[in-house]
């Protein structure tokens, strides 16, 4: 059997971390297997649903590559894959679930539940509620005939127990004196998750459903449903849930958590992959580097780890950094240029991509993410009319500050040829010469120079700079120090 498994977000949210990592294992397991990777939009709550929110999850999945065979969108055998489309289908679901007495109309109000449970607790028996307050069959119909509205609740069958093999949390049991007869049509015939979720996994012929555990709780209640629907059950394998760095449940307090601030931030999907990847599945140890096509090669569930799995920003950070590092420069050029001129504030000329591409080897050793490069490049484009006042005061206002400057204009002035390697010698032999610490001496002329104290290695970045523009500045700041 062709493994078919879907990914389901509701577009109440940004496509969040945790979320793009159960995709990411729902795409590694379909392609693993040779199975079918769908998507579905779980769109049945109108009231927080949005077109943005669904684009955002759409475009975010695409960008990290995780691309779907079949679903929402793009179409395939069962539709539009968008559950406010199918409200008959789970309509009638529902009615041949009452008409074979496996579900009825509820009139029970929130009250009268209330008490119900109150009492339950009170008298040590199961809270769960299991249709007791419910009107006799000929009263129902009577009040649903004069127009009375109702829920439609499943009829959990008790005693009993639903039990399941997981496949991350092994075997799991559920005693159905602790499952209420759920509401599975509201009272506007709306579907509730549960139905519409279990129809469509029923319809669709999914095969295993992956998700977060924080829906390892429905499970015996679709468990039900598609056996009543007479239908195969489905493997499950909840993921646990991610934590921040602290233990507490991944939020906001802990950084950003929507795939779109990570890409805008500068980080590759790439990285994100690997990163994810190995939040829970034991693929290495947290600093295996696999490309996606080897996580599919090696991809296995049920090495996924049950435990929290702790999602670290600068881990995150420093795998990006890898990622960088392994582009190779035509890439890493066609992915940084549009954020350097953006800085620069104009298309570079060729002669400026030039020296660029002379920088490139410098900065991509070095970045973690692709924004900085461009504060690093910067520099080079641009006339330096302002100084980091941090930097001017903490090196150029001091009394090494114009010796090192003097000294530089000397020992650069007539250097010839104008590489690294003479620029280096000559700056070295100037700081020994003038009794100045390596910081001294040269971080007043990587000021001069780029504006602060954070640039790229200072010598290369004068040879690219070129003679006459480094002494230039030089000079410059030389005159503003005096
Ligand atoms: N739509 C549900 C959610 O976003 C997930 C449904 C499922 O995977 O069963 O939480």
């Amino acid at each position: 059997m062709t493994p078919r498994v879907r990914f389901a977000p509701s577009p109440t949210g940004y496509l969040h971390v945790g979320a793009a990592r159960t995709a990411l294992y729902n795409y590694l397991f379909a392609r693993n297997n040779g199975g079918a990777f769908i998507l579905r939009s779980d769109d049945t709550d109108k009231a927080r649903s949005t077109d943005e929110f669904q684009e955002d999850i759409l475009e975010h999945l695409r960008w990290l590559g995780l691309e779907w065979d079949e679903g929402f969108e793009i179409g395939g055998t069962h539709g539009s894959y968008r559950q406010s489309d199918r409200y008959d289908r789970y309509r009638e679901v529902a009615k041949d679930l009452v008409d074979r007495g496996r579900a009825y109309y509820s009139f029970a109000t929130a009250e009268q539940l209330d008490a119900f449970k109150r009492e339950a607790r009170e008298a040590g028996t199961s809270p769960a509620y299991d249709g007791s307050l419910e009107p006799s069959d000929a009263e129902v119909s009577e009040r649903l005939a004069s127009g009375e509205k109702a829920v439609v609740r499943f009829r959990v069958p008790r005693p009993g127990a639903t039990e399941f093999d997981d496949i991350v949390r092994g075997d799991m049991r559920f005693e159905h004196a602790q499952v209420d007869d759920f509401v599975i049509l509201r009272s506007d015939g709306t579907p509730t998750y549960h139905l519409a979720s279990t129809v469509d996994d029923v319809d669709y012929a999914i095969t295993h459903v992956i998700r977060g555990e924080d829906l390892l709780s429905s499970t015996p209640k679709h468990i039900l449903l598609t056996e009543a629907m007479g239908a195969d059950r489905v493997t499950y394998a909840h993921l646990s849930l991610l934590m921040g760095p602290d233990g507490k449940k991944l939020s906001k307090r802990h950084g950003d958590t929507a795939m779109a601030a990570y890409r805008e931030t500068g980080y590759l999907p790439e990285a994100l992959n690997n990163y994810l990847a190995l939040l829970g599945w034991n693929i290495g140890d947290d600093e295996t580097i696999a490309s996606l096509d080897e996580m599919i090669d090696r991809f296995d569930l049920s090495t996924v780890s049950k435990n929290p799995a702790v999602f670290d920003p600068k881990k995150l950070e420093w795998m990006n950094g890898v990622y960088i590092r392994e582009m190779d420069e035509a890439e890493f050029v066609a992915a940084t240029l549009p954020l350097v001129e953006e800085s620069v504030g104009r298309t570079l000329s060729e002669e400026d991509r030039a020296r660029y591409a002379m920088l490139v080897p410098l900065v991509k050793e070095r970045a973690k993410l692709l924004p900085e490069v461009a504060s690093q490049a910067r520099f080079l484009f641009v006339d330096i009319d302002e100084y980091d006042e941090k930097s001017w005061s903490k090196v150029m206002a001091v009394e090494e500050g114009p010796v090192a400057l003097d000294g530089a204009i000397a020992a650069l002035e007539d250097l010839d040829p104008w590489t690294t390697e003479t620029i280096d010698a000559a700056l070295r032999a100037m700081i020994e010469e003038r009794d100045l610490s390596a910081r001294k001496g040269f971080q007043p002329i990587r000021v001069a120079v780029s504006g602060s104290m954070v640039s790229p290695p200072l010598f290369e970045s004068l040879e690219i700079l070129g003679r006459d523009e480094t002494l230039a500045r030089i000079r410059a700041a030389r005159s503003a120090l005096s």
